[in-house]
Formats: C-alpha cells, structure tokens, sequence
C-alpha cells in the first residue's frame, strides 16, 4: 500500500507558506508506517520541536490502474475519509533549504492519522465538500474541495501517469489554510460536514 500527499493544493495554504503555485500537481510520498491507527495516540517524535498538523481529505482507490484519463479517474475510488498529514515544519525547513529530499520531515513513523470510518462519494457532493479541524475545541482549518487548485479526478489522473495505482492506495489531497503546530496534551478532531471523523491525543 502507498501513501501518496499532494503539497500546494489549496491557494490560501500555498500563501501561508509563502510557495508559489503548482502549474501541475505536486506529490510525495509517504511510508506505510506512517499511518496511525484510528484511535491511537500520536507520540510527540523527539527529532522535531515543530511539529505541524495538516488535515486533509483522503481518497481511497478501490482498483489497480495506470494511465487513468480524467474523465475516468472517478472509477478508481469510491470513498472519501479524512487525515493529517503531519509535518515536522523545523526538519522540512532545512531540508528545503539545502534542496534534501523531506523524508524525515513527512514520513516518520505515525504522521499519518487517518479516520476509521470512510464515507461514501455516492453521499458527499464532491466538488462540495466541507472539512474542518478542531485543535482543541477551536476550530483552526476550515476547507472546501471547491477550493482545490485540482480535484481528485485530476489527481488520480495525474500521479497514474508516474506510477501504477492500486486498491486500497491512499491520497492526501493537501490542506487547506490554518495549519500550525501542536504539543503534547493537544487534541485534535476532524470533521467532514458535521461528521466527527477522528480524535488524535498528542502525548
Ligand atoms: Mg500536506
């Protein structure tokens, strides 16, 4: 199974971070290691003093594909779910700088929470969809897929290209704006809708 991220798909997140925006989209990978088991804590790595969180939707793909044109791209996923993308923003930072590939920023061990349940698209109005994180009680990102610079069938299209996609691959699809750091004793709550999605202790 791989995890694929998409950076820089959300405008006002690209702004936040003072990066340019994509002409086509962006990706990196991360290890499967990464994912966080629904309901399990996310343990405070001792490497980073920054770490950031970005919630993102998550698409699953249902079905082994390569070369997928758009207008089919929709036949390889049926459900939506939602994840962070944690990031290590101090170890990205220099590693940006020195041009390193971000790893070790992106692909440690749990940085990948993910939410147990996954919703259908037969039930989400795709190009529609309102997701939020709480930090806390208090709600710190706020998207809507209206504002994805591309939407899911384009990705899906795109990365195919690159490499072959299979069941039960996972997509990052970015984050929104709002994105900043946590510490231990954080928690945090996903929502798609009104939906609570997931709960992440920091400990
Ligand atoms: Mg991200």
């Amino acid at each position: 199974m791989k995890i694929i991220c998409i950076g820089r798909n959300y405008a006002e997140h690209a702004k936040e971070m003072n990066a340019e925006l994509p002409s086509v989209p962006m990706f990196f990978m991360k290890a499967d290691v990464s994912i966080l088991r629904p309901g399990a804590p996310f343990f405070y790595p001792n490497f980073s003093k920054d770490v950031h969180y970005e919630c993102e939707l998550v698409v699953k793909i249902n079905r082994v594909g390569k070369n997928i044109a758009e207008k089919f791209a929709h036949k390889y996923y049926d459900e939506i779910g939602l994840g962070i993308d944690f990031t290590a923003r101090d170890l990205q930072q220099k590693c940006k700088e020195k041009g390193h590939p971000w790893e070790i920023a992106k692909s440690f061990e749990g940085s990948s929470p993910i939410s147990k349940e996954f919703i259908s698209k037969s039930e989400l109005e795709l190009a529609n969809i309102n997701f939020s994180l709480k930090k806390n009680g208090e709600t710190v990102q706020k998207g809507n897929t209206s504002n994805m610079i591309f939407n899911t069938d384009q990705l899906i299209s795109y990365v195919s290209r690159f490499m072959t996609l299979k069941k039960g691959d996972l997509i990052y699809t970015g984050t929104p704006s709002g994105v900043g750091s946590v510490k231990i004793g954080d928690e945090l709550k996903g929502f798609i809708g009104e939906q609570e999605m997931f709960l992440v202790k920091i400990k």
